[in-house]
């Protein structure tokens, strides 16, 4: 399995200060299928997102993008490696356009041409987005931001995207709309994706491969289906 996957976190101790938090996790991706992440509040999900991107530094283990360690590079390298992280909180910039935060998220790609490209595969996805572009972020509705701030992390191209919590805060059909966005990004590009989520029905019901996680350790890998139907694991951690 590591050997064929997009991203593999084998044996990662991480944590803040004294306080560890990631005991020891290890999983698996293979390319253009979607983990969901999952666990009770406090479990570790953003730690581990957090980790993988480099913004906290991993005491142990490895992080493997395409077989390239990437544990311990700056956050920077590890977005240039193909990894995007879109964190919690539809975080734009609501000042800015539409368009002006599009923009932020391919100045990592090199060259005008491969940015002018970005934008317009990001429009065509996105004709929301395209009809709105020189309107200020902050008009958008939650839903909308979160579906720019899923774009503005394709502008990167990345090969591995770090999805924390996509559907905090959002109407149910709103909800929808985006794990569908997320499943036509597997389906159609090969991205390789880690959906963090409190909404574990959401997420199953779109992933390939689920993880579960308590205290920091994994308590449960196995295929999407197969999480579903365990009763016991649904009790326990995943509540539904
Ligand atoms: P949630 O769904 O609530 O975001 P989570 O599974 O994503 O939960 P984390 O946010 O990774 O969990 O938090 C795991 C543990 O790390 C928690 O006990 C939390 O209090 C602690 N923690 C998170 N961020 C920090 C920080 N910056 N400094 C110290 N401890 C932190």
């Amino acid at each position: 399995m590591t050997e064929a996957a997009a991203l593999a976190v084998e044996d990662l101790v991480a944590g803040y200060g004294q306080v560890t938090v990631l005991e020891a996790v290890t999983l698996a991706a293979r390319p253009g299928t979607i983990t969901a992440v999952l666990g009770a509040n406090g479990a570790g999900k953003t730690t581990l997102l957090r980790t993988i991107s480099g913004l906290v530094r991993p005491r142990q283990g490895q992080i493997l993008v395409d077989g390239t360690n990437l544990a311990r590079r700056r956050p920077e390298d590890i977005t240039r490696a193909g990894v995007a992280h879109v964190p919690e909180g539809q975080g734009v910039i609501t000042e800015l356009t539409i368009e002006e935060n599009l923009r932020l998220g391919g100045l990592t790609r090199r060259g005008g041409a491969a940015r002018t490209a970005a934008l317009s595969d990001a429009y065509q996805r996105f004709p929301l987005l395209a009809e709105r572009k020189r309107r200020q972020a902050g008009t958008l509705s939650g839903g909308e931001r979160q579906i720019l701030v899923i774009a503005r992390a394709l502008m990167a191209a990345p090969r591995v995207l770090l999805l924390d919590e996509p559907s905090l805060g959002l109407a149910p059909r709103m909800v929808t709309q985006v794990m569908d966005l997320v499943r036509r990004l597997r389906d159609d590009t090969g991205l390789t994706v880690l959906l963090v989520e409190q909404n574990a029905r959401s997420a199953l019901a779109i992933a390939d491969r689920g993880l579960v996680l308590n205290l920091g350790k994994v308590v449960a890998a196995d295929d999407a289906t197969t999480l579903s139907a365990d009763v016991a694991l649904r009790r326990h951690y995943l509540g539904f």
